[in-house]
Parts: C-alpha cells; structure tokens; sequence
C-alpha cells in the first residue's frame, strides 16, 4: 500500500490584512496536525490561498502527486469563489468541503467586527458550496466541530473512500481462464471499467501458471506451510494436499506481483494442468489484501481488492461472497452465504480451520484443501458491480450478520449468514429488481455511505438498499435513474 495523505487547502483573500492571514495559517496548520492524530491518514496543510494562482498551483500539484489522495478544503474567512473556478474545474482528486469553525462557541464578551471578519467560516463556506453546485463538482461535504468524534469519523470514512479511488485507478486483474461459460451477471465491458474506474483487466494463460508451479521449490513450500500452521488451525492429514495449495499460491502470488495485480479471477472449468482448483491458496492471497472473484468474475475481484484498502487498516474485513441458500423459518430468515472453497478469513468469527474433502464440480483430481470457519456476526454490508449496457451500477445493500444459526456439520466450506434489510424477503425482492449478482463483496467495516461517496466519485451509478427501501420506491427510483444515466 501506497503512504497515501490528503491536503488541507484554506482559502481566504487579500482584504483583512497580513495579521489576520498570519492567524488564519496559524490555526489552520493547528488543525491539520491535531487532525491528523485522529484521522486515518494525514492530514497535511498546503497554502491559504488568496488568488486564483496559488489555488491552481496547489491543484496542480495534488492531480500530479500520487501520494495525494485527495483534498480538504475550508474556509476560515471569506474566500471569493471566482478566483477557485480554474483550479477546481482541473481537480482530478477527490475532494471534501469541510465546513466548519476555529472555535465552539460565540464568545458573549469578547465578540465584535474584527471577531466576526476573522471568524465568518459560515459565510464563507456558502460562496464554497456555491461554487461546487454551480461547477456540478463532485464533492463531499461535512459539517461539524472540527474536534468533534463524529466529524473525525466522517472524514475519516471520507478518507477510506477517496484511497478507494486512488486503489481503483491503479487496479490491475489478473484473469486466469475466462468466465464461466453462459453465465451473464459476471460479464462486462473491459473497456468501459478502464476508462470509468481505471482497472487493467488482462488475461494470462493457466499454463503459465502450472509452468510458474514447477519452478516453486520445497524450501518456499515449507516456508508458506508453516505460516498456514501459525494462523489456521490443521484439520486434516492430507499434508500434500495442503502443500500443493501453497505451491498454487506461490505461483500466483509470484505472477500477480511481477504484473503489480492487486486482484484475480479464475475458474472451475479452466484449471487445465492442476489437480485442484486454488481453496486455501485464493483465501490465504485474499488475507493479505488480494481480490479474488470465482468463475472468471473479475468485477467482482477487483472490488474486493477495493473494499478491503478503504477497510481498518488498509486490508479490512471485506471478502468475496455468494449468496448460496436461504433459511426460511418464518421470523428466522436468512441468506446462507458461502462458496465454492474461496471465502476469506477477514470475515472469520474464530481461527480458521484447514481441511481437505471432495469437491465435485470442475475439474479436481484431487481434495483440495480449504479454509472452513464461520462468520462474524454484526452490522455490514454486500456490494455488487453490474455492467447495465452502456453504464455502471453499483448495488450496495445493509446486512445484519448472525453466528450461523445451525451448526452444519456437514458442509465443507466456510459459512456466513445474514439477514438482508430491510427484511430477507423484501431485501431479496429489490436487489432482484435492481439485478443485483450472486457474487457479492461482504464488509464488515466499510460503509453504505462510503460507497456512495466511492460511486459519486468514480461518477457511476450508486443504489443503497436499506431499512426504508420498498420494492415500489425502488422501480421508480431505478427508473428515473435510467433516463438520467442515458442522458450523461
Ligand atoms: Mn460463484
């Protein structure tokens, strides 16, 4: 992960006098370190800017730095919005408008004209907020007490969103084989994605990869085995089914870093050359932060890969998931989701478990070895990508995960069950009217709203299905949404 820092650019104007801009920096340059101790990431403060040049300097720069994630802006005093519109009309980061004030309170005593002209954040930030709306800016805008927990937080998700962009725009995905054949949901328009989202999806041969196995010796073998050992629990004799998955993993991991892929797909129906499909391997890769997508679902991986930079820590609790089965007992309803073998050990509950059993579908030679645990109960959310002919929909709904309700001892694969909102079967009945996938990505950490923000962001179309979703308000809504989208 990149050492990714947001920049703190005030504005003012020339007419209060140098004392005035000497408080202004002073403070400002306060906040931004006292901030910084709070937020995710830093903080840094750039100029307080007074013509339209310094402000087309800085924005030059921030479009330029990689390191830049994006910008803050405030402003203290009145600044003019005629001298912003070069700069922002070039702003190629994200960017927040922080509306908010030096101090809590109107000191009763203390305030007359000169407190008021060096304290007019108020009358400043609406010539700001005009001049976003009037630019058609995307742009996030929060309000509050700088020191406020609440406004830490919400930058801060801010933040985690806008390093979702930055990941976003240097995506590339590895694709091992091509998607399942027939299957829909998992196309898309490879194209569309680099120019909206700036993902590299490329394919590289699965024979390739068996020639990249060959070359993994035992030294590397027993290295990543023992590593396995030190975070999962062995539930299996099969060693050499649990060594071959590290030998895949090696592979992999060696062919995704030499390319700088940050996410792969493959698939059941192209493991030509290897006696298992990757289980163990795809979710070991997924913990250290690798997206992962099953059938060739490469919308699917990347967004993994995304979702789990904007989480705790640059690698949260987010994974790939499909929803396989429901729980229909009334007043107990709920998705039980799984898959194949792939599911990722962020949204674990407890250690995880290594076993290894038969798998039936593809072509598996051989058991292969896998992750098996159940998942975390608690707020989250799933998201799902879909290409919609000529645009991009982002489907984003709230979940309540649950400790599985049933022991299941049966089933092979790691487990995670959930109740969709606003109930299991209204929830199911909008994210089919929207053409939410089967393949999701669960987070455990990232937010609604910092999808949105991720969406607006990446200019694509965002639907949120939560608690006052209806399946009548939601056709209108994506039918308004389809006029809309075909007229940009
Ligand atoms: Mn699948």
């Amino acid at each position: 992960m990149r050492n990714y820092e947001f920049w703190f650019v005030v504005g003012s104007q020339f007419l209060y006098g140098p004392e005035v801009l000497k408080t202004v920096e002073t403070r400002a340059k306060e906040m931004a370190a006292e901030l910084s101790k709070v937020l995710p990431y830093p903080l840094v403060y750039k100029v307080t800017a007074k013509t339209n040049k310094e402000i087309s300097d800085v924005v030059r720069e921030a479009n330029y730095r990689p390191e830049c994630a994006g910008i803050v802006t405030w402003c203290h005093t009145f600044s003019p919005s005629k001298m912003w519109i070069d700069g922002l009309r070039d702003l190629q980061k994200p960017w927040l408008h922080f509306a908010t004030q030096y101090n809590r309170e109107i000191p009763n005593d203390e305030i007359d004209m000169d407190f008021m002209n060096l304290n007019q954040a108020a009358h400043g930030d609406r010539e700001h907020g005009f001049i976003g709306a009037r630019l058609r800016k995307p742009r996030k805008i929060v309000a509050g007490y700088w020191q406020d927990e609440k406004v830490h937080r919400r930058i801060g998700d801010w933040m985690r969103a806008a390093v979702g962009v930055a990941v976003s725009k240097d995506m590339k995905v590895m694709r091992f084989g091509d998607n399942m054949r027939e299957v829909a949901v998992t196309e898309g328009d490879k194209v569309e994605v680099q120019i909206k989202l700036g993902w590299q999806v490329n394919t590289w041969a699965v024979g390739d990869l068996v020639k990249e196995m060959g070359k993994v010796t035992e030294a590397e073998i027993d290295a990543l085995v023992a590593e396995y050992e030190a975070s999962y629990d062995v539930a299996t004799d099969n060693t050499a089914a649990i060594r071959y998955q590290a030998k895949e993993e090696i592979a992999m991991k060696k062919m995704l870093d030499r390319e700088g892929c940050k996410a792969f797909s493959n698939t059941f129906q192209d493991l030509y050359g290897m006696e298992q499909l990757p289980g163990l391997a795809s979710q070991h890769l997924m913990a250290q932060g690798y997206g992962y997508g099953g059938e060739g679902d490469w919308k699917v991986s990347a967004m993994t890969a995304i979702l789990k930079a904007m989480g705790e820590g640059g690698n949260g609790a987010s994974g790939f998931m499909e929803d396989y089965t429901y729980h229909l007992a009334e007043g107990q309803e709920y998705s039980l989701g799984a898959h194949m073998l792939e599911v990722c050990p962020s949204l674990a509950a407890d250690k995880p478990r290594i076993e290894t059993h038969h798998l039936g579908i593809g072509m598996n030679e051989k058991d292969p070895a896998r992750l098996v645990f159940e998942g975390k109960a608690g707020k989250g959310i799933v998201v799902s990508l879909i290409d919609m002919g000529g645009r991009l929909r982002l489907i984003v709904q709230d979940i309540e995960a649950v400790k599985p309700i049933l022991p299941m001892p049966n089933l092979p694969v790691a487990r995670v069950m959930w109740r969709a909102l606003p109930d299991l079967t209204t929830g199911v009945e909008c994210w089919i009217t929207a053409g939410g996938a089967h393949h999701t990505v669960l987070s455990y950490d990232v937010t609604a709203e910092q999808m949105r923000d991720w969406a607006r962001m990446m200019d694509i179309e965002f639907v949120h299905i939560g608690a006052d979703t209806t399946p009548e308000k939601l056709e209108e809504e994506l039918l308004v949404k389809d006029l809309i989208w075909k007229l940009k």
